[in-house]
């Protein structure tokens, strides 16, 4: 038991806190009056034989002390002093003093930030996308970078920029004028050098994106000053974050045609007749969907919707369109939608979800 206890010199011990005080305490231990009357042999003899009676004794004193300590119910013993001392009659002795404490390992708190925003802007023309924004560092010391996806057939420089936090509560944060430098200027995929942030550590953790509007960017060319407003990206986080695993980060929106038109995975809405995105350079063909049927559209129906008894008459109105393979799955995930709703409450968000996915799965892959 008294193994347990930790004795230092000093007034505490490093990674611990002394939670309670429980006082002072003293042993001793005394060697036999022969101890000095050993002296008098030779020179190595002695030391030898001597030093194993003044550990002994040494070990005795140690003993009692951590006796004491925990009688007291301590768990440690700080400031501890051994002195020597001789006493009358020839007999030598060891005095081990020291404060009986309570200890407790301090709990490590990890201070370290890491988040990553994704950005929920975008633009369609070739100005360069922010797309990532990446916050590290410390509570005191914060700093953030951005990844953007350039277009541009030239170097970026550097950009300025207008961020938009968004929290968990949709509550906004505005910084206004923030310039990102790239150092290694490059095409394609660029990061930022890391800027220090004028966030604090407890607003970084409720994020969850940003919207970044370029101002003003530079080029070897010169300053170009962006006047175009991006668009806002028109999709939940999750299926975002989905998209983008798949697609590319660069990724903001489905392939989707009418005909006359197609949107790009990179926003960007080019004529029918294109092979390639005039932005991105993205085939058409490598990135329709197999699956012909808008989904898309019926989940929008769906999510007007209350109970899954009406989200499943939406469904019923689609059947005959939708590839055979989906429909059992599909009458499945209503049927036992249905029978949750009985017993747990509204089901219409994990029933839709579940649609979603089937869909996306297949059509993403
Ligand atoms: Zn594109």
């Amino acid at each position: 038991m008294a193994d347990n206890i930790l004795i230092s010199t000093g007034s505490g011990f490093e990674g611990y806190e002394i939670l309670d005080y429980k006082g002072f305490i003293s042993s001793q231990a005394l060697l036999g009056s022969n101890f000095l009357s050993g002296i008098a042999s030779t020179v190595s003899d002695v030391s030898e034989k001597d030093m194993a009676k003044l550990e002994k004794c040494r070990e005795t004193a140690a003993q009692r002390l951590l006796k004491l300590a925990e009688k007291k119910e301590a768990n440690a013993i700080v400031g501890l002093k051994m002195t020597y001392t001789s006493l009358d009659g020839g007999s030598f002795g060891v005095v081990m003093t020291g404060n009986a404490v309570v200890i407790k390992k301090k709990i490590v708190v990890d201070n370290s930030i890491h988040k990553e925003l994704y950005v929920t802007n975008y633009y369609t023309g070739q100005i360069p996308r922010p797309v990532k924004v990446i916050i590290d560092g410390t509570k005191d010391d914060i700093d953030m970078k951005v990844q953007c996806y350039n277009y541009n057939n030239e170097e970026i420089l550097s950009i300025r920029t207008d961020l938009e936090f968004t929290n968990l509560y949709d509550e906004r944060l505005l910084v206004k004028n923030v310039d990102f430098a790239f150092e290694k200027a490059n095409i394609s995929l660029i990061e930022s050098s890391y800027i220090q942030s004028q966030l604090s550590a407890n607003d970084i953790q409720l994020l969850k994106d940003v919207k970044v509007t370029v101002t003003k960017y530079v080029t070897p060319r010169g300053i170009i000053v962006c006047g175009d407003t991006p668009v806002n990206v028109d999709m939940s986080y999750k299926r975002l974050q989905s998209l983008k695993a798949k697609r590319g980060i660069d990724a903001v929106a489905r392939y989707r045609t009418d005909g006359m038109i197609w949107t790009c995975n990179c926003g960007h809405v080019n004529e029918a007749g294109l092979e390639e995105c005039i932005i991105c350079g993205r085939k058409q063909k490598d990135i329709m969907v197999k699956a012909s049927f808008d989904y898309e559209s019926m989940i929008a129906e769906m999510r007007e919707k209350e109970y899954v008894i009406e989200i499943k008459d939406v469904l019923m109105g689609h059947l005959k369109e939708i590839d055979t393979k989906y429909r059992m799955p599909l009458l499945e995930i209503m049927e036992s939608g249905l029978q949750y709703e009985k017993t747990r409450g509204n089901m219409k968000d994990s029933v839709i979800e579940k649609v979603e996915k089937l869909f996306e799965e297949d059509s993403e892959e």
